[in-house]
């Protein structure tokens, strides 16, 4: 896997939104978790090519995780491409992407292309297989319209779980993500200071014994934490970081 974006929002650090490349054993296409809207040029940067990408998992419906998008898609059908792009995200997906992709490029969304895309929406509790990874949506404490719930997503791909935070306040649901995986990728906004609906390093450190991960990496980090990573008692990522899990 590759942190291509390990950014918050705002370019802390001169970081890309999320984006995180992933990869499976067997030769099969990558898949993304979270798209941020910077994600083709964070990709571009590792050497990745956003063509390849057979399906996007979309923790929750903020622009700096899903708005890279509608580039991929359009990268796509510049590219010719052929093969179907899945879509797998919190309910609401497939309406935010039709009016984020009119926004951002009037007509794109009704555009007719050589490929598919397919969206499927996930409440939590289910799990959904796409492009060869299952994928398990867990509740996330943030707000994303009414139309939606952001989800924390647990993945399974070439016998390695990965589980994601996506952005939330503490939640006891954050226990299940991490039960047993080999990763738990959680953000970290801020050191101490309670920024609603996101996670805190104290949070983390507060309730380290209930995650019951072989490995957790940060990621997500503003200005007030990336400025004292020394200070930091967890593995964190930084773009362009590749794992083998
Ligand atoms: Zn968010
Ligand atoms: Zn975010």
């Amino acid at each position: 896997m590759t942190f291509a974006g390990s950014g918050d929002a705002f370019g802390s650090g001169g970081r890309f939104q999320a984006c995180i490349h992933l990869r499976g054993p067997d030769g099969a296409a990558p898949v993304l978790l979270d798209c941020g809207a910077t994600s083709l040029t964070a990709l571009r940067r590792c050497g990745l090519d956003p063509g390849e990408v057979a399906g996007v998992f979309v923790s929750h419906l903020h622009a700096d995780h899903f708005a890279g998008i509608p580039f991929l898609i359009l990268n796509a059908q510049f590219a010719r491409r052929a093969g179907p792009l899945t879509v797998i995200g919190p309910r609401g997906t497939g309406a935010r992407l039709a009016e984020l992709m009119e926004g951002m490029f009037p007509g794109s969304a009704s555009a007719s292309r050589r490929f598919a895309v397919e969206v499927t929406e996930l409440r939590p509790g289910e799990t959904f297989a796409a492009a060869g990874v299952a994928a398990t949506a867990f509740a996330a404490d943030h707000p994303s319209g009414a139309d939606s719930q952001a989800l924390a997503l647990r993945l399974t791909l070439g016998g390695a779980v990965i589980g994601y935070t996506g952005d939330t306040a503490w939640t006891d649901a954050l226990r299940g993500v991490a039960a047993g995986a080999d990763l738990l990728i959680a953000e970290a906004y801020y050191r101490s200071k309670k920024i609603p609906y996101h996670l805190r390093h104290d949070d983390l450190v507060e309730h380290r014994g209930e995650l019951a991960s072989r490995r957790i990496v940060l990621t997500h980090m503003s200005d007030d934490v990336l400025d004292h990573l020394d200070e930091v008692g967890f593995e964190t990522a930084r773009d362009g970081l590749v794992l083998r899990v």
